[in-house]
């Protein structure tokens, strides 16, 4: 039957279905162009519904108790391994990403439901503090669910970056109403419907898909916001969710540098660069975008470098040796393209690749090497996205510190050096949100580990108790005992303020009091 397709901002095909001139979102597979499927594209009134569902669920969730809810989650985790290999197939078919990439997209959100599964109980158990006058009054803090909480998330990791974030909030007590990309909606329709096998009531995690205005309406019907995205999107998400006062996480873009030492360790860093720079072709929020490598080593470092690249195999094939797949989309590969046309018009050099690949796919792009880049060229300052490696020569450790602070973003960064103290020293230097030492990744695989980004990489954290505790408000309740209470109309009766006068000289002293 025929469908009418029309154009959409961001380039997805919008479609009319042939029953009922409902639009719809056609999703195809980036590597073979075959149609995958169609989603509807929710509108305002349709959100609004399923945030209602979500709201009347909440109470009954919540009401359960965290280790409950975080074993439930578990046997979510269990199941989603059981079926990895169906979960990784439609991963891939959605993003074009390779076997290692749909691989640690499940290996990464199963570990992430055991941490939560053996942490959350305890980081969420109400907590005793100090009162106002001890012994007379009890304190105590607890940790209330949002109620509603709106996941927005992106195509790049359609499984880990959608559920890395929906999973601490349930385990908290929240409902979901998720938004997945317009691009990769079938992998978070895949594991809803799995959290319903693994016995979460089904009204507590609802789906909703479309475009931008689909996102925006779940932003005005939920508690809480966490946003995974571009930087200009999550502007336009925190001025919605401002208006309705509620609170968000943004974990947006990134321009993470790597800075290689004179001291490092060349086959680790080279062989680590090209891992970094093109995991997922080069999708990754956290993926490196600059290398600033010191000069005494410089030209022994680029020599590495090429070494490795020439043995980077790039395919749409099965396999973990399959180092690299397809981009997702076209408007991507657009991108990629212009910044390395710019970079060579201002001056850099094409060591490496920079030519798409038609014959194994319509949207690979070759691994990319540039060296002699600028910070006035646009593949140092703005989110390339893509398999493109830039790298500056610079005098030293110093400078290659400043350079990599010369950015608006402030995501991840890397460090390689044999010099582990000093590797960390200047780690510290950096203004970005996390960095590793010898080795990139592996932040976002510690699960207890906050991470997210400074400056225009977003607001807030994933990961870690910090993830955790953004999807609560703590409530304090203090207790009375009214042991030598008595009625009176000032706040400073004659015992409070003699207890109050006696517990000042205490507190210079008794740290816990
Ligand atoms: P995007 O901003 O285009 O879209 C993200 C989501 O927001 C999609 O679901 C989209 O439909 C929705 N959306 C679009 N307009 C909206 C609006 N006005 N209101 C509400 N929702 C709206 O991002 P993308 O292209 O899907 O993802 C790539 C970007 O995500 C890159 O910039 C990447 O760096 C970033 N990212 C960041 C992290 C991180 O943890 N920091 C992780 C992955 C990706």
């Amino acid at each position: 039957m025929a469908t009418k397709q029309k154009g959409s901002s961001n380039g997805v095909k919008q479609v009319e279905a042939p029953a009922n001139g409902a639009p719809q979102l056609e999703i195809r597979n980036p590597v073979t162009q075959e149609l995958i499927g169609y989603v509807p594209i929710h509108n305002a009134e349709e959100v609004r519904a399923a945030a209602e569902r979500a709201r009347a669920a909440q109470p009954a969730w919540e009401a359960r108790s965290a280790k409950e809810r975080a074993y439930m989650l578990r046997c979510w985790g269990d199941l989603l391994w059981q079926k990895r290999a169906e979960l990784m197939r439609i991963i891939r078919s959605e993003t074009g990403k390779n076997e290692t990439g749909a691989f640690l997209e499940v290996y990464g959100v199963h570990t992430a439901a055991l941490w939560l599964y053996h942490n959350a109980p305890r980081i969420l158990r109400p907590q005793n503090r100090m009162p106002l006058i001890p012994v007379i009054q009890r304190a105590k803090v607890y940790f209330k669910p949002h109620g509603v909480v709106g996941c927005i998330t992106p195509w790049n990791y359609p499984l880990y970056n959608g559920f890395i974030d929906l999973i601490p909030a349930l385990v908290a007590g929240n409902s979901i109403v998720v938004k997945p990309s317009e691009l990769s909606p079938f992998t978070t329709q895949f594991c809803v419907d799995l959290m319903v096998q693994a016995g979460i009531p089904k009204e507590v995690v609802q789906m909703v898909t479309g475009d931008g205005s689909t996102g925006a309406a779940v932003i005005d019907n939920v508690d809480y916001v966490s946003f995974t995205g571009s930087t200009a999107t999550g502007r336009k998400v925190a001025e919605r969710a401002a208006k309705r006062l509620i609170q968000y996480t943004l974990e947006l873009g990134g321009k993470d540098p790597m800075i290689v030492l004179e001291d490092a360790n060349l086959e680790l860093a080279a062989s680590g660069t090209i891992r970094s720079a093109l995991e997922n072709s080069g999708q990754a929020c956290v993926s490196t975008e600059r290398v600033y490598v010191t000069a005494p080593i410089y030209d022994k470092y680029i020599e590495r470098l090429m070494f490795y690249a020439r043995q980077i195999k790039i395919g749409a094939g099965d396999g973990f040796d399959v180092d690299m797949g397809s981009m997702t989309h076209e408007r991507e590969v657009k991108r990629v393209e212009a910044h390395i046309k710019d970079a060579v018009e201002k001056g850099a050099e094409l060591v490496y690749g920079g030519q798409r690949r038609p014959d194994l796919g319509p949207l690979f792009i070759e691994p990319t090497i540039l060296t002699g880049v600028t910070h006035d060229m646009d593949v140092m300052r703005e989110e390339t996205f893509g398999p493109v490696i830039a790298i500056m020569k610079v005098k030293d450790a110093d400078e290659a510190v400043r350079m990599a602070n010369d950015s608006e973003y402030g995501l991840s960064g890397a460090i390689f050096t044999r010099n582990l103290a000093r590797g960390e020293q200047l780690a510290r230097m950096l203004r970005n949100g996390d960095i590793g030492i010898n080795r990139t990744y592996a932040v976002a695989g510690s699960h207890a580990l906050p991470w997210g980004g400074r400056k225009e990489s977003g607001l807030g954290r994933r990961g870690g108790p910090e993830g955790l505790l953004r999807y609560v408000q703590p409530q304090s309740i203090l207790i009375d005992t009214t042991i030598g209470a008595i009625p009176g109309l000032t706040l400073l009766d004659t015992l409070t303020f003699n207890t109050l006068l006696v517990l000042r000289v205490l507190r210079r002293y008794i740290p816990f009091l």
